[in-house]
């Protein structure tokens, strides 16, 4: 009998009203410098939810008191019961460090699906901004774009091997701006804005899914309005803040 996850994860999951699982590392391997990539075994279809839906992973079982992070699902194969995530490592936390030191046959609790931001079924196009951290969701998100549409990416990188790309269905229109960071702090958004100002907004309905680092993400949804873009075409969901670490919801402190 597989073991069940601990109470605590229980009891989060009764009161989110979503599942929770003790999954198993399948795998884990490095793909960019700032990138690893975990492939988790077990209860796959009660987890993953739709695109751009993330789960929260239990990762640091030193302390009584639970630390869970969310990561978003980059993919899922039903058949071999598996999911995968794309987490960034550039920093020092305990998600981070459950990236790096994952092993195979590690069991891990996780909780999910979350996430309420779903790819917009109507809109023409679809523009996602962001960093390493955003880029399993944007490419799961997309994968879903029904051809023929079109994913416009615009995303900072810690490094310019990060510039991972991915096969999309042929048919789908595809952009994508990756911008060096060069050594600019993650609260500074002066990189992704100048790469979405190296791009003309197309002129029928999009929406722009903007996910990353709190005070970037806010200027980028500030220049996306003053662009001409109206609020309901932005969808913001912050991963991170520079300087503090995620709350125990596995999200940044929405204080200003
Ligand atoms: C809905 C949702 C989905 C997410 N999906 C993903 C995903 O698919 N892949 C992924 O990598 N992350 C994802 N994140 C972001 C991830 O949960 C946070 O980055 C989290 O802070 C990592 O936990 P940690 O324990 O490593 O760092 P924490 O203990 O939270 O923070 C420690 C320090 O590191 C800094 N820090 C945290 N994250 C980053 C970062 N990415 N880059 C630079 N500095 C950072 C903090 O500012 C803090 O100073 C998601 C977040 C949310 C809310």
């Amino acid at each position: 009998m597989p073991t069940p996850p601990h109470q605590s994860t229980l009891d989060l999951a009764t009161r989110l009203k979503v599942h929770a699982h003790r999954c198993t590392v399948l795998t884990r391997r490095a793909i960019s410098p700032s990138l690893v990539e975990i492939v988790l075994h077990g209860h796959a279809a009660d987890l993953v939810g739709a695109p751009g839906n993330d789960v929260m992973v239990h990762v640091d079982d030193a302390t009584d008191t639970p630390t869970r992070r969310r990561f978003s699902v980059r993919s899922v194969d039903e058949v071999a019961d598996t999911f995968t995530l794309w987490i960034s490592t550039t920093h020092e936390g305990p998600g981070a460090r459950w990236a790096r030191t994952a092993a195979p046959g590690d069991t891990v609790d996780i909780v999910g699906p979350r996430g309420k931001i779903p790819v917009d079924a109507v809109a023409d196009w679809h523009l996602f901004v962001g960093d390493v951290s955003s880029l399993g969701a944007f490419y799961r998100m997309a994968d879903s774009i029904e051809v023929p549409g079109r994913a416009i990416f615009i995303v900072e990188t810690d490094d310019p091997a990060d510039a991972l790309t991915a096969p999309f269905d042929e048919g789908l229109g595809v952009t994508a701006i990756f911008v060096d960071r060069a050594g600019r702090a993650h609260d500074d958004a002066t990189g992704l804005l100048s790469g979405l100002a190296a791009f003309t907004l197309p002129t029928d309905e999009g929406h722009a899914y903007l996910f990353g680092e709190f005070h970037v993400m806010r200027a980028v949804k500030t220049t996306l309005l003053d662009r001409g873009l109206r609020a309901e075409q932005i969808s913001l969901k912050a991963f991170y803040r520079v300087g503090q670490a995620n709350g125990a919801n596995g999200e940044p402190s929405k204080d200003l």
